[in-house]
């Protein structure tokens, strides 16, 4: 079978510059994936998650005991850091302990021994902290809504950001939703994202307000998909592709093609069947996400509304 290989390169790749103490130790529970395996996962997986957590700073749910211990976000630097870590000073947080950032496959090994089990980046990096080159829509089902309906409104996301000229492209949340994202020219500020994701949603939920709605207040009536577009906010983030969850199940965030969507659910692809998957893809359905960057709209519709 395919599987001795894969292991063995995983093995080779994961040993870089960081010693992970207790690699013994089991994170997922139900199934059996160590520390090791989650550096293993990351090896793996490392070429195609790059491009969407170097250089930005990062959010971090650790959990020193895994998915059945308590967790907690940590998002500036903490004492002991490896070396591999990058300490990013935030420009607008004068005074406070820098946030984290990563380079290299080093680094994320170096998380995981730092028991992180959740990657959250920002939409902007660190080269350019002010202008976010990533639009993320976060659809969040309410009780009771079905795949089907979920998969449709990641499809109504799509078209309307096609038709102001964005490119979009979907992964699971490995939780409960999808996100729709889209890859920006980093020209516009932050809160021009927050402004053209808010008119989005709202549009969303005022054309079909048996289906969505867009504030969080609303979602808790339940039957509906929150469009939760508030992640496009200086220093919100959400988790990134390939970022494993600590939930029940080590499902992660998976890249999808957009007709993959009905053959799988949020949490389909896990810590134990994603490398599997990327090893047999003929193509990487987000292979051209950073070459497809284009920019925010936003002069374009502010105009038509004022007319
Ligand atoms: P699901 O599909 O189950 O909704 P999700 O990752 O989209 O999974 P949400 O609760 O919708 O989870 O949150 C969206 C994003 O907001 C998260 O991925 C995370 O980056 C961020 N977030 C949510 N709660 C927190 C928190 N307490 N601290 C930091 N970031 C958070
Ligand atoms: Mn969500
Ligand atoms: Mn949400």
């Amino acid at each position: 079978t395919g599987m001795p290989k894969a292991a063995k390169t995983a093995k080779a790749k994961s040993t870089p510059d960081v010693t992970l103490t207790h690699p013994d130790r089991v994170y997922w529970p139900d199934e059996g994936v160590t520390k090791q395996g989650l550096a293993d996962y990351y090896a793996e997986v490392w070429d195609h998650m790059a491009p969407f957590i170097v250089g930005r700073p990062l959010a971090l749910l650790r959990s020193p005991d895994g998915i059945t211990g308590k967790g907690f976000f940590q998002k500036h630097a903490w004492k002991g850091l490896n070396k591999s870590i990058d300490l990013v000073p935030d420009p607008k947080e004068k005074g406070e302990e820098p946030l984290i950032a990563i380079h290299d496959l080093t680094g994320l090994t170096a998380l995981v021994q730092a028991a992180v089990l959740e990657i959250h980046p920002w939409g902007s990096t660190v080269k350019d902290w002010e202008h976010p080159d990533t639009l993320i829509l976060d659809l969040d089902p309410g009780d009771g809504v079905s795949w089907q309906e979920m998969i449709a409104a990641a499809h109504e996301a799509k078209e309307r950001l096609e038709a102001v000229g964005l490119a979009a492209f979907v992964k699971t949340s490995g939780g409960k939703g999808l996100h729709v994202v889209s890859p920006l020219k980093p020209k516009g500020a932050w809160p021009d994202l927050k402004e053209f994701t808010k008119a989005m949603a709202d549009a969303m939920a005022s054309d079909s307000p048996n289906k969505y709605v867009s504030t969080i207040a609303k979602a808790k009536r339940g039957g509906k998909i929150l469009i939760d577009y508030l992640r496009n906010q200086r220093g919100q983030t959400a988790v990134a592709a390939y970022s494993t969850r600590a939930r029940p199940g080590a499902a992660v965030s998976m890249p999808l093609a957009w007709d993959e969507l009905s053959s799988v659910g949020p949490a389909y692809f896990t810590i134990v069947n994603a490398p599997q998957r990327l090893a047999a893809l003929k193509r990487d359905p987000w292979a051209t996400f950073r070459k497809s960057e284009a920019p925010l709209a936003i002069k374009t519709s502010a105009k038509k509304v004022r007319k």
